[in-house]
């Protein structure tokens, strides 16, 4: 639905007049003195032609339905408008907006805003991708996770604003769903308690995308975004919570619900009961295709629980022989296929966007047993995981790079069929992001256990950050970057560490 872009309170009247809306309008004028926009804005799930374009209007007397209009400029100064029109906001989707302009020109920055009763949004920044058969010369990225509310300021956000990013890929944990601890001394709370109901959920991202920090990265570009086990509930894996909660089928549906309508993805994606599509392939060009996965809506639940519950938990092998299972699959049949079909070996570089950390991490000393594992991520899930590098390899996938965050760590590695043996063939690189915010283990443990996993190339768990790439067709250069002071919203950030992979040459090298 098109509409002329009215940007008088007048002519919107108007225009709710001509639409019969007036009765709500006039009883809930208060409405229009309410900050509507101040969730800020974003864009997400680009395409060559196209773009989604999200809001939420928020208010307390917000009328039923409410025209927004948005449009979309080939510049700044918003002087020549390529496209616009307008999407009714209601509370069945909490008011939210996803706006989804076509017949955009290939690889090129937009600039988008929404209007609503009276009022004009801040303005946004978006692009398109680059035309399936172009070739661009770069794709500038970075992944980001876990950014937990109660464990930190969002300086990292600021820092990733400084950079010129064509996307940003979020990996999972935006909102965590869990009350702040009462007696806990955390600066920043969790207003209410874990989430439960839609309103809760809804709650929750309000809170979050309260942040000006985080509204200032989405209005700089494009989001792509998978979600992990905190945007529904700690551990879970399909219809198993780690509580073993009868209801927790209609969490998920309210959970799922929400997520949806608080990022910028396309109608298309709305959810049906608790399935959401998050697994998608995005082709930057020639360059590189990237590819989306979703490792909890699928998974079989984790081996040896804690008793009386689900969830994870750290085992020995010898104690828990149902690990090393070569049926259990953390994506499911079905989409374990659609990944097999789904790798590029004409395109140089393969990006495979994912929850967790996938290189092997023995927590145990070789010498004093047979391993050691977190049964959350892949290592619970071996016979998973040397499936899809098996199937890498024989699909000769030229340059794949596995992208993850949740471990709230930095981890640089290689990635290899035969972890014990140091000439394995090196078949794919990975780079799993740290936290935005969310604490991560104590150092210490990571550093008794590196010496186990010659593979890893590089473990931090007290840095928090993210992680930004520059991606050419003969190279890969990533940055790792870190906040100084992860309370201090306004802190300084560093290059903490940088690396390189060489196409032609799979594994990550110190740069
Ligand atoms: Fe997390
Ligand atoms: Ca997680």
């Amino acid at each position: 639905m098109t509409a002329l872009w009215t940007p008088s309170r007048r002519g919107l009247l108007q225009a709710a007049l001509a639409a019969g809306c007036v009765p709500a309008f006039l009883r809930h004028a208060d409405a229009a003195t309410e900050p509507l926009f101040r969730l800020g804005v974003a864009s997400g799930s680009p395409r060559a032609d196209g773009v989604v374009l999200w809001t939420r209007l928020l208010g307390d007397a917000l009328p039923a339905e409410v025209a927004v209009q948005w449009e979309v400029a080939e510049d700044e100064g918003f002087k020549t408008i390529v496209a616009r029109g307008t999407e009714q906001a209601e509370p069945g989707t909490a008011h939210s907006v996803h706006a989804e302009p076509s017949g955009l020109r290939p690889d090129r920055w937009y600039w988008y805003r929404f209007r609503a009763l009276g009022q004009e949004s801040a303005a946004g920044r978006t692009r398109t991708t680059p035309a399936a058969d172009a070739r661009p010369a770069s794709l500038r990225f970075s992944i980001a996770s876990c950014q937990r509310w109660d464990h930190g300021e969002y300086a990292a956000w600021s820092d990733m604003a400084k950079q010129d990013l064509d996307l940003v890929l979020f990996l999972g944990d935006y909102i965590y769903e869990s009350a702040t601890a009462i007696d806990g001394k955390a600066p920043r709370r969790h207003a209410g308690g874990a989430c439960h109901t839609l309103d809760d959920y809804r709650a929750r991202y309000a809170q979050y995308k309260s942040d000006p920090r985080l509204q200032a990265m989405h209005a700089k570009a494009p989001w792509i975004l998978i979600w992990d086990d905190h945007e529904v509930q700690n551990d879970w894996a399909g219809d198993v919570s780690e509580d073993l909660a009868p209801d927790f089928h209609q969490r998920r549906i309210a959970a799922a619900q929400a997520y949806w309508e608080h990022q910028p993805f396309p109608a298309s994606m709305r959810p049906k009961g608790v399935d959401i599509v998050l697994s998608h392939r995005v082709d930057w060009g020639r360059l590189a295709r990237l590819i989306t996965i979703d490792d909890r809506s699928w998974r079989d639940q984790q081996v040896c629980p804690k008793p009386g519950r689900a969830g994870s938990n750290t085992v020995n092998v010898k104690d828990c022989p149902d690990l090393l299972n070569p049926r259990r699959t953390l994506l499911g049949a079905p989409q374990e296929q659609w990944l097999r079909d789904s790798w590029d070996a004409t395109r140089p570089w393969n990006l495979l966007a994912q929850q967790t950390l996938m290189t092997r991490f023995n927590a145990q000393d070789p010498a004093k047993g047979p391993g050691r594992y977190w049964t959350d991520g892949w290592d619970g899930y071996p016979f998973a995981r040397e499936r899809l590098l098996r199937d890498l390899a024989s699909r000769r996938v030229p340059n794949a790079v596995v992208l993850g965050g949740d471990v709230h760590a930095n981890y640089v590695a290689d990635l290899k069929l035969d972890w014990n043996d140091e000439k394995a063939a090196v078949l794919a690189s990975e780079f799993c992001g740290t936290s935005i915010s969310s604490a991560g283990r104590e150092q210490s443990q990571v550093d008794k256990a590196l010496p186990f996993n010659p593979h890893i190339r590089y473990g931090r768990s007290d840095q928090r950050g993210y992680m930004r790439f520059e991606l050419q067709a003969g190279r890969l250069d990533a940055e790792l970057r870190s906040v100084q002071s992860p309370w201090d919203a306004d802190s300084p950030s560093f290059s903490a560490a940088r690396f390189v992979v060489e196409a032609g040459r799979p594994g990550p090298q110190p740069a």
